[in-house]
């Protein structure tokens, strides 16, 4: 076949120089990987980690998946680039398809680009140039959760609160967003509060949040459905969406969910926001998307907005050289097309079972373990000082980050949390294994995290 004609990987056992990639300073005295097959990655060092957060919840179908890069490969000598602005080529055209067949949701347009960042940069121009659409130039103001991560660019950064991402670019960004409270239970929930009660009171927040900043002058609420790798995946109370979409609703007010980390059946449905009764105006998946094989990202786009570009015959003023680009196409419904044949989105449904019973027996006797939570093959462990009081290891002792070391040293990978809400809290690790995962490997990765989890105690509690 004519894949194997390609270069050999393993000729580029030979680290970077430092100097070439300014993110490699951090990271220079790892082995870097070579090649991976599976849920495995093989080290230059002659190690094998077993991947289990797919990367950043990126590999859903597993590493070097031959159909997938034949496929690629085959676009690539077909038509690999043609202008997007002249030309919609095969695979983007049958990808926009394939997310849209059946009017699902009602979902009407998609636009492709290359990164989760580029989706909420695209999605941030949508609503204003809807908004302008529509003869409400005075809407200029988005409003986002604390504990969110929405990407990296100035406007995605913008709506972001990650504390430690957002450092030394203080004063920099789009000035008019403001963000509330994320539903934040295990920290946030009072203790005398019903889950009924503690949605209403969030959505209450919003509702003052909206009002102070004069309704008619908010474009968007932009929030993560499961808040991923800020949040640790925190998972929204029964009820709390349905009262975000009556409230945007009443207000005219755009609802954006952020699929790029929690989309695309990590939860265990397509989209995330099936699980909470609701649609909302605009989605964005990435990530899992591409799985790993194409930097690829989208934005759905729903009829109620297409419609008010549709009444004034307005295209939408944006684009990207690299958008709808032919082989990240063809890559992504190739793995789409694999998740779809093999089941694998109910296969992150029944293996993130496994994976919340195992966490929770595994774990149990680790005094750190404060939370487990997550859906489907989306979990994440948060660790506290005191279990009784929810008191978090200082801020300088990472903990977190020491235990994601400590698995990797144990041949694990784990993605590290970064997450503070008030500077303090949010000390976690998350789980997100490719859907491919099996029993047997996510024990091994519990007990693994286990093993890490017991020796760090030991030094610090
Ligand atoms: N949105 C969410 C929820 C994410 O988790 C991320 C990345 O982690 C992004 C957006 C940004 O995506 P990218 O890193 O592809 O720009």
């Amino acid at each position: 076949s004519p894949i194997t004609t390609l270069p050999d990987s393993s000729q580029t056992t030979t680290a970077p120089r430092e100097s070439h990639f300014i993110n490699l300073a951090l990271t220079k005295t790892l082995p870097i990987p070579i090649s991976g097959k599976g849920i495995e990655l093989y080290l230059s060092d002659g190690r094998t980690i077993i991947d289990g957060c797919g990367g950043a919840a990126v590999s859903i179908i597993g590493h070097g998946n031959e159909e997938v890069a034949l496929q690629t490969h085959k676009q690539g000598l077909q038509l690999a680039y043609a202008h997007p602005g002249a030309y919609t080529t095969t695979p983007a055209g049958e990808l926009c398809q394939f997310l849209l067949d059946g009017n699902p949701h009602g979902f009407e347009k998609v636009f492709l680009c290359s990164s989760g960042s580029e989706a909420t940069e695209t999605t941030m121009k949508l609503a204003k140039q809807c908004a302008f659409e529509k003869g409400e130039p005075e809407r200029m103001h988005y409003v986002s959760r604390w504990q969110a991560y929405h990407g990296s660019t100035m406007g995605a950064m913008s709506m972001s609160t990650n504390l430690a991402r957002k450092e030394g670019f203080e004063g920099l960004g789009y000035p008019h967003v403001s963000h509330v409270s994320p539903p934040y239970a295990y920290q946030y929930q009072k203790s005398d509060e019903t889950e009924d009660q503690y949605a209403t009171r969030l959505i209450q927040e919003l509702d003052d949040e909206f009002k102070r900043v004069g309704t008619q002058k908010v474009l968007m609420f932009t929030a993560e459905t499961v808040g991923g790798a800020t949040a640790g995946c925190i998972t929204p109370p029964t009820g709390y969406f349905r009262g975000v979409r009556k409230l945007c609703d009443k207000y005219g007010i755009l609802l954006h969910l952020d699929e790029v980390m929690c989309g695309v059946g990590r939860t265990g449905t397509f989209y995330a926001f099936e699980q909470e009764g609701i649609v909302p105006d605009i989605v964005t998946i990435g990530k899992g998307f591409g799985g790993g094989y194409a930097q690829i990202a989208a934005v759905l786009i729903h009829k109620k907005v297409v419609d008010v570009f549709r009444k004034n015959s307005k295209p939408f003023n944006h684009g990207h050289t690299y958008e709808s680009h032919a082989t990240a196409c063809r890559a992504a419904l190739a793995v789409q097309k694999i998740v779809r044949r093999d089941h694998l989105i109910e296969r992150s449904a029944a293996m993130g079972k496994v994976l919340d019973a195992e966490l929770r027996s595994q774990l149990a006797p680790c005094k750190s373990v404060g939370d487990i939570r997550g859906r489907g093959t989306f979990m994440a462990v948060e660790f506290v000082k005191c279990k009784d009081t929810k008191e978090s290891f200082p801020p300088e002792l990472r903990y977190g980050i020491q235990v994601q070391r400590f698995i990797h040293d144990l041949g694990v990978d784990v993605y590290p949390g970064a997450g503070t809400v008030d500077g303090i809290r949010g000390d976690h690790i998350l789980i997100a294994p490719p859907y491919t995962v099996t029993e047997e490997q996510v024990r091994h990765i519990c007990s693994v995290v286990r093993q890490a989890v017991l020796e760090m105690e030991a030094v610090y509690m």
